[in-house]
C-alpha cells in the first residue's frame, strides 16, 4: 500500500483568520491566551484535513524556528519583554507601534527560495548560542493527541537550510555554528521520540541549490550526527531537482527521502536504482506551487512502475508545502465555471493525492469516474478557444529582433531627449504612486460593489489625479506622474484589463506575517483589447506643461507575480504580455506622452535557484522587456524601475534592457549600488533612490545631497536623477510632502554646486 502525506498546508485560514487574529493582537484587542487559542483552532482545522502536525506559526515558520532555538537577535532580547514580545519585535520592528526604539532594526525579511513567501532571516554572530525551547511545539503535540491524532508527522526546518538562509552579522561563517545547532536538533529528536512521534519531516530545500564542498560536507556531517533509530526522519527537498547534490542526498542516513518530481522526472530512474535499501521514497507529484489540476493519468504512468519496484516504500505527496497556493477552490462560486474546472487549490491537491493512492493501491478502475472527470477537464482546457487565440500565436510567430531595438544608441537618443524635455540638471521625479488614502480605497470598493456608477468613479479618479498634479507642482518636481489612484495593485490592475487573466475572490496566499496576496491567474493567450492607462495619463498631462511620465507594469513582473499557465513555456507567456504592454507604450507615445516608465519590480525574483539556469531566464526576460519598451522613437524617454539594490550580479542584463533611465532602490545599501557602478561603467541615466519609502523617517536635504554627491563620483552629474526608492502609495501625504520637498531642495543645492 502506498502512503499519502502532505508537506504543509496554508496556515492563514480559509477566511484569513490568522491575519485578523494577529492584527487584533498587535492592537491589544486580544490577549496572548486568545492569540494562542485561535492559533490552535486553526491548527486543529488543518490537522483534521490531513494527518500531520503542520505547525501554524505565529508569523513565520523560520522565525518560529529561531524562537525554538533561542536565536532571536540580541539587540531585541536586551530590550526586555517576554519571548513572544521579542518574537514580534523581530518580525515587525518599530512599526509594531510599541516602545521599541526606532534605531533598533527588525529582522531582515527575504523571499523563501524563489517563491513569493517572505521569511525573517535568522541572524548569527560569534556570540550566537542556541538553546532549545520546544514548548510551543510540544504543546501542539499534546493538543493533537487530545484530538485523537496519534500518528502525526512533525515538520521541522532542517539545520543546514536554517544556517544557509541566515546571515552572519560579523565575519563568522554560518557553518561555525553547526555543531551547537546539531546538539539542539539531536536533543529535540530525542524529545519527540519520547512523545511517541514516529515520523519527523525535516525540510532541506537548500539541497536543490548550488552547494560548495563545505556545505555538501556539512550535510554529511549533520545527518550523521542526527542519525537515530528512535524515530524516522523524512528528509524533504523541493522547488527543483537535486542535480549535483543527488548522490550526496542519497548517502544521508535517513529513513525517508522526499523529492520534487512535479516538473521533471529525470532523476527518478537514478533514485530508484540508488536509493539505500529500506529507505522510503516520497514522490512529490502534484505541483504545490501552481493552481492547475494535475494530469492524474500521466502521473500514474510514472508512479505505477515505481510502485512495482518499491511497494510499501513508496509515499506520495504534493511537491512542496501547499502554503504557496490558495486553500479551497469550492469557495470560488462566482468564478467562470469553465476556467474553474481546470483549477485545483490546496484542498483539491490533497484530494488528488488520495485519488492517486487509491489508483495505485486498488487499480485505476477503482477510481474510474474520478480519473475520467480529471481527463475530461484537461482535454477541455487543452482544446478551449478561451485558451488559444490564433491571432496571438500568429503575432508571436512574427516577432522580429528589430522590434526590441531602439533606432539609435543611448548617446544619440539622449541628445534628442534633452532637446525636447529641457530638464534641469539632477531632475527630480517619483516612482509613480502617491498615497492611497482610505477615501480612494473606499471609493474603489463602492464602485466594485456597484454602489458608485462608472461615471462618478471616473470623475473621482480624475479629481484625485488633478490633486496629485497640484501637489507635485507645489513641491516643485520636474517630471510628474498621475499618481496611480486607479490601481489597487500594479499587476492586478493591468491583469484586469487583459484577456487571458482571471481573478479569484478568496484565493489568498500568505506573503509574510499577516499579509496575504491574491495572485491573478493567467489561463490563456494574453490580449489587450483597448488602451488601459491612456485616459488617466493624458488627462494628467493636460493639466500641466511639465512632462508627465506614463506608468506601466512590465511583462516580467506581470509574470512573476501571477499564477502562470503550465501548458506553454513561461517565456512564451512573457512575450505575449510584452506585446500587449508594447501596444500601450505606443499608444501613450502617440498621445503625446514623452516619458514612459515600465516597472520591473520583480525581475530579479524570477531568477532560478541554480546559477547555471540564470542566463536562459535573463535572456528571455530582457527580450520581453525590450519588446515592450523599445518600439518608441529616439525622442521618447524610457524609464524602468526596480525594487532591489543587489544588482551587481545581473548588471549586464540590466544594461541590455537599454532603458534611458533606471530608478532603483538603494536607500538600504547605497554602497552596493556604487560598487556595481564602479565595476561596470553604467552607460545610461540613473536615479538612485534617496528616500526609503519603507521607513517613516524623512531624509533631510543634506542627507540627500551627500548621497547624490557620492553617486557623482561614479557617474557623471548629467546622468543622475533624484527620486524616492519606490512608490509612495503606502505612505501618508504628511510624510510624503516634506520628503519630496527635501529632494527638491537638494536638487537646487546640487545644481548650484555643479
Ligand atoms: N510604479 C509603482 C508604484 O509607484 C512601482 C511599485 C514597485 O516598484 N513595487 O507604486
Ligand atoms: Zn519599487
Amino acid at each position: 500500500m502506498v502512503t499519502t502525506h502532505n508537506l504543509g498546508f496554508p496556515r492563514i485560514g480559509a477566511n484569513r483568520e490568522l491575519k485578523y487574529t494577529l492584527e487584533a493582537y498587535w492592537q491589544n484587542k486580544i490577549t496572548t491566551e486568545e492569540l494562542e487559542k485561535q492559533r490552535y483552532e486553526l491548527c486543529q482545522e488543518n490537522w483534521q484535513r490531513q494527518v500531520m502536525l503542520d505547525y501554524v506559526p505565529f508569523y513565520d515558520h523560520v522565525l518560529d524556528t529561531s524562537l525554538m532555538l533561542g536565536n532571536l537577535p540580541q539587540r531585541i532580547i536586551s530590550l526586555g519583554g517576554d519571548a513572544l514580545t521579542s518574537y514580534f519585535r523581530t518580525a515587525r520592528g518599530h512599526s509594531a507601534g510599541d516602545t521599541l526604539d526606532a534605531g533598533i532594526a527588525a529582522g531582515e525579511m527575504t523571499k523563501w527560495f524563489n517563491t513569493n513567501y517572505h521569511y525573517i532571516v535568522p541572524e548569527f554572530s560569534a556570540n550566537t548560542c542556541f538553546t532549545l525551547n520546544p514548548s510551543h511545539l510540544i504543546a501542539q503535540i499534546k493538543q493533537a493527541k487530545e484530538l485523537g491524532i496519534e500518528q502525526a508527522k512533525v515538520v521541522l526546518l532542517g539545520p543546514i537550510t536554517y544556517l544557509r538562509i541566515g546571515k552572519c552579522r560579523d565575519a563568522s561563517s554560518p557553518l561555525n555554528h553547526l555543531p551547537q545547532l546539531l546538539t539542539c536538533y539531536a536533543e529535540l529528536l530525542c524529545l519527540l521520540a519520547e512523545f511517541g512521534i514516529t515520523w519527523v519531516q525535516i525540510d532541506e530545500p537548500a539541497l536543490v541549490t548550488d552547494l560548495d564542498d563545505s556545505w555538501q560536507h556539512a550535510y554529511l556531517n549533520a545527518y550523521e550526527v542526527l542519525r537515530t533509530d528512535k524515530l524516522n526522519i523524512m528528509l524533504t527537498t523541493y522547488f527543483g531537482t537535486l542535480g549535483d547534490n543527488l548522490a550526496l542526498t542519497c548517502r544521508l542516513p535517513v529513513q525517508g527521502l522526499h523529492v520534487d518530481i512535479s516538473q521533471h522526472q529525470l532523476e527518478l530512474p537514478w533514485l530508484l536504482k540508488h536509493l539505500p535499501p529500506g529507505c522510503i521514497l516520497s514522490l512529490g507529484v502534484v505541483d504545490g506551487r501552481n493552481i492547475w489540476k494535475s494530469d492524474l493519468h500521466k502521473i500514474l504512468d510514472i508512479l505505477e512502475p515505481a510502485h512495482q519496484l518499491l511497494g510499501d516504500r513508496l509515499w506520495i505527496a504534493p511537491s512542496c508545502s501547499l502554503l504557496h497556493v490558495p486553500i479551497d477552490l469550492t469557495r470560488e462560486a462566482g468564478m467562470d465555471v469553465e476556467v474553474r474546472s481546470w483549477l485545483a487549490f490546496a484542498q483539491q491537491k490533497v484530494e488528488e493525492i488520495h485519488i492517486l493512492a487509491q489508483a495505485l493501491n486498488h487499480g485505476r478502475a477503482s477510481v474510474y469516474d474520478l480519473l475520467r472527470a480529471n481527463q475530461q477537464a484537461l482535454a477541455q482546457r487543452h482544446a478551449s478557444t478561451r485558451v488559444h487565440n490564433p491571432e496571438i500565436s500568429a503575432a508571436i510567430a512574427e516577432l522580429h529582433p528589430d522590434m526590441g531595438s531602439r533606432s539609435s544608441p543611448y548617446a544619440q537618443r539622449a541628445v534628442v531627449q534633452k532637446e525636447r524635455l529641457q530638464l534641469p540638471l539632477f531632475p527630480t521625479t517619483t516612482i509613480g504612486s502617491f498615497p492611497q488614502t482610505d477615501a480612494i480605497r473606499r471609493l474603489r470598493q463602492a464602485w466594485r460593489c456597484g454602489d458608485v456608477d462608472d461615471l462618478t468613479y471616473q470623475q473621482a479618479i480624475y479629481d484625485e489625479i488633478s490633486l496629485c498634479i497640484r501637489e507635485q507642482l507645489a513641491v516643485g518636481l520636474d517630471v510628474l506622474v498621475h499618481g496611480e489612484a486607479e490601481r489597487n495593485d500594479m499587476v492586478e490592475y493591468f491583469g484586469e484589463h487583459l484577456q487571458g487573466y482571471i481573478f479569484s475572490k478568496f484565493g489568498w496566499v500568505q506573503s509574510y506575517g499577516s499579509r496575504c496576496v491574491k495572485p491573478p491567474i493567467i489561463y490563456g493567450d494574453i490580449q489587450r483589447l483597448q488602451p488601459i492607462t491612456l485616459p488617466w495619463i493624458t488627462y494628467a498631462q493636460s493639466l500641466t506643461n511639465r512632462a508627465v511620465k506614463g506608468m506601466l507594469t512590465g511583462p516580467v513582473t506581470m509574470l512573476n507575480w501571477s499564477f502562470v499557465r503550465d501548458d506553454q513555456p513561461r517565456s512564451t507567456t512573457a512575450m505575449q504580455l510584452a506585446l500587449a504592454i508594447r501596444q500601450e507604450v505606443l499608444d501613450l507615445e502617440a498621445a503625446g506622452i514623452h516619458i514612459i516608465q515600465i516597472d520591473e519590480a520583480a525581475l530579479r525574483e524570477g531568477l532560478p535557484l541554480r546559477k547555471s539556469q540564470w542566463p536562459e531566464y535573463l535572456t528571455w526576460a530582457i527580450e520581453a522587456f525590450r519588446l515592450t519598451a523599445n518600439g518608441v522613437s529616439d525622442a521618447t524617454q524610457i524609464h524602468t524601475h526596480m525594487c532591489y539594490s543587489e544588482f551587481n550580479d545581473i548588471m549586464s542584463s540590466i544594461m541590455a534592457m537599454d532603458a534611458d533611465v533606471i530608478t532603483i532602490e538603494t536607500s538600504r545599501s547605497n554602497a552596493d549600488l556604487l560598487d556595481a557602478l564602479d565595476n561596470l561603467n553604467y552607460p545610461n541615466e540613473l536615479g538612485p533612490g534617496v528616500y526609503d519609502i519603507h521607513s517613516p523617517i524623512t531624509p533631510s536635504h543634506e542627507q540627500i545631497t551627500t548621497l547624490i554627491q557620492q553617486t557623482c563620483q561614479y557617474i557623471p552629474a548629467t546622468r543622475i536623477w533624484i527620486n524616492p526608492d519606490c512608490g509612495l502609495k503606502t505612505r501618508r501625504w504628511e510624510e510624503v510632502r516634506p520628503a519630496l520637498k527635501h529632494m527638491v531642495e537638494a536638487a537646487v543645492q546640487l545644481r548650484a554646486m555643479h
